[in-house]
């Protein structure tokens, strides 16, 4: 079997520091797990505009067609606010989503114990929290046609259009219900089919599938609504939510920041499984390229190491390492080490980011 293959496109402002450390553990599931990846590394984002004038050139997207799996750091600037929106650096990232067909986007909401007092929520409500938003990515609201501001009646009308096929209900349905048995097997389904007939068909279809390929798996199904609610209430009575693009974009959102920093959490964009198996995949921090901070050493690299871990467990099928380096994560933030976004009010000397990268490596070699 040869190696798997990984494409690093750090992009730009902190992408670049925070993949730094992410290489070197890649590096040491290499040295010291007989994991070895061939890596190899392109631009994004600002920094391909500045080379090729394009935030994302061809071969590059050829590259990330043929491996096994894309981690991106972030992209965008002030430098490049002002650019044309055709070339805007984000504009490299959905390219990447829409030609790998990224549908299924996962996003995590884990709550370190040792981090429970940074929720906006009390600590009881939060800590041990463990859940997973699977929201579609590539259709629904944000893409149906038609679309557009128009005059209707010497009016102003602004129009989007909500619309799902059976097909793209069903593959991210799979998604979610392959995710839930490899965790605690429950999947909550989130829609308005009080309001929508999207909604009704997003019930259907999802229950069809249910019935027909995932009966072991515990499905119930909630108004978007509700979700938001309970989200806030009591987040812990979930495991996996099934959601579409706009309720996900708001929920995942919403379920992320119940544990503290932006600094602290991955995502996973999966489509299609390849020819060898595994899935097209991208992984990549929920933040962005932090201007403010970019270029001083400042930056939390543990959301980009989260996203390996995703890429270990979800491309790799290398659970029980995912869970090492979880825990090694898990480990030296119980033991207090704290990048500055992470310094409570008491105060003290926060870890630069590669000191944060340090400390964890160290607690890797403990655990071997
Ligand atoms: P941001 O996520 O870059 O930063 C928001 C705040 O969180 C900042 O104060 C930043 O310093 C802090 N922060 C973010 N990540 C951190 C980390 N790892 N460690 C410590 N602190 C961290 O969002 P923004 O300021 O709204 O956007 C900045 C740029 O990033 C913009 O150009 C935006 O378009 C882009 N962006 C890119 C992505 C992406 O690449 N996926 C996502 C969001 C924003």
């Amino acid at each position: 079997m040869p190696n798997p293959s990984l494409l690093i496109l750090a992009g730009d402002g902190i992408g670049p520091e925070v993949m730094d450390e992410v290489k070197r553990i890649i590096a040491w599931f290499g040295d010291k797990r007989d994991l070895t990846f061939d890596v190899s590394e392109d631009l994004v984002g600002g920094a391909a505009y500045d080379k090729h004038g394009v935030p994302l050139a061809d071969e590059t997207m050829a590259k990330a067609q043929e491996v096994d799996a894309v981690l991106l750091g972030a992209v965008g600037g002030p430098k490049y606010d002002d650019l044309d929106f055709s070339v805007k650096p984000e504009r490299g990232l959905l390219r990447l989503r829409k030609e790998m067909d990224l549908f299924a986007n996962l996003r995590p909401a884990q709550c370190f114990d040792a981090l429970a007092d940074f929720s906006s929520l009390k600590k009881d409500v939060v800590a041990g929290l463990d859940i997973m938003i699977v929201r579609e990515l590539t259709s629904g609201v944000y893409f149906g046609e038609p679309r557009g501001i128009h005059i209707e009646d010497n009016m102003r009308v602004g129009i989007n259009t909500q619309r799902y096929t059976e097909a793209e209900i069903e593959r991210v349905a799979r998604a979610a219900f392959d995710l839930a048995r490899k965790r605690s097997n429950k999947v909550c389904s989130m829609e308005k089919a009080n309001v929508m007939e999207s909604g009704i068909l997003w019930r259907d279809v999802v229950t069809e599938v249910h019935q027909a390929d995932y009966a072991d798996v515990e499905l119930s199904h909630m108004y978007a609504d509700n979700g938001a609610m309970q989200l806030v209430r009591a987040p812990k009575q979930f495991d996996v939510i099934l959601t579409d693009n706009l309720f996900g974009d708001i929920l995942s959102d919403c379920a992320a920041m119940l544990t503290g920093s932006l600094g602290m959490l991955p995502s996973a964009s999966l489509g299609l499984p390849m020819a060898n198996g595994r899935p097209k995949a991208m992984y990549e921090p929920v933040h962005g390229s932090a201007p403010d901070i970019a270029g001083q050493g400042k930056a939390n690299p543990i959301a980009c190491i989260l996203s390996f871990a995703m890429a270990l467990r979800y491309s790799f099928d290398e659970g029980a390492e995912a869970d090492r380096l979880e825990a090694a994560i898990e480990k030296v933030l119980a033991d207090g080490a704290r990048t500055g976004d992470l310094m409570g009010p008491e105060g003290g000397t926060p870890l630069s980011t590669k000191q944060m990268g340090d400390v964890i490596l160290q607690a890797l070699d403990a655990s071997v």
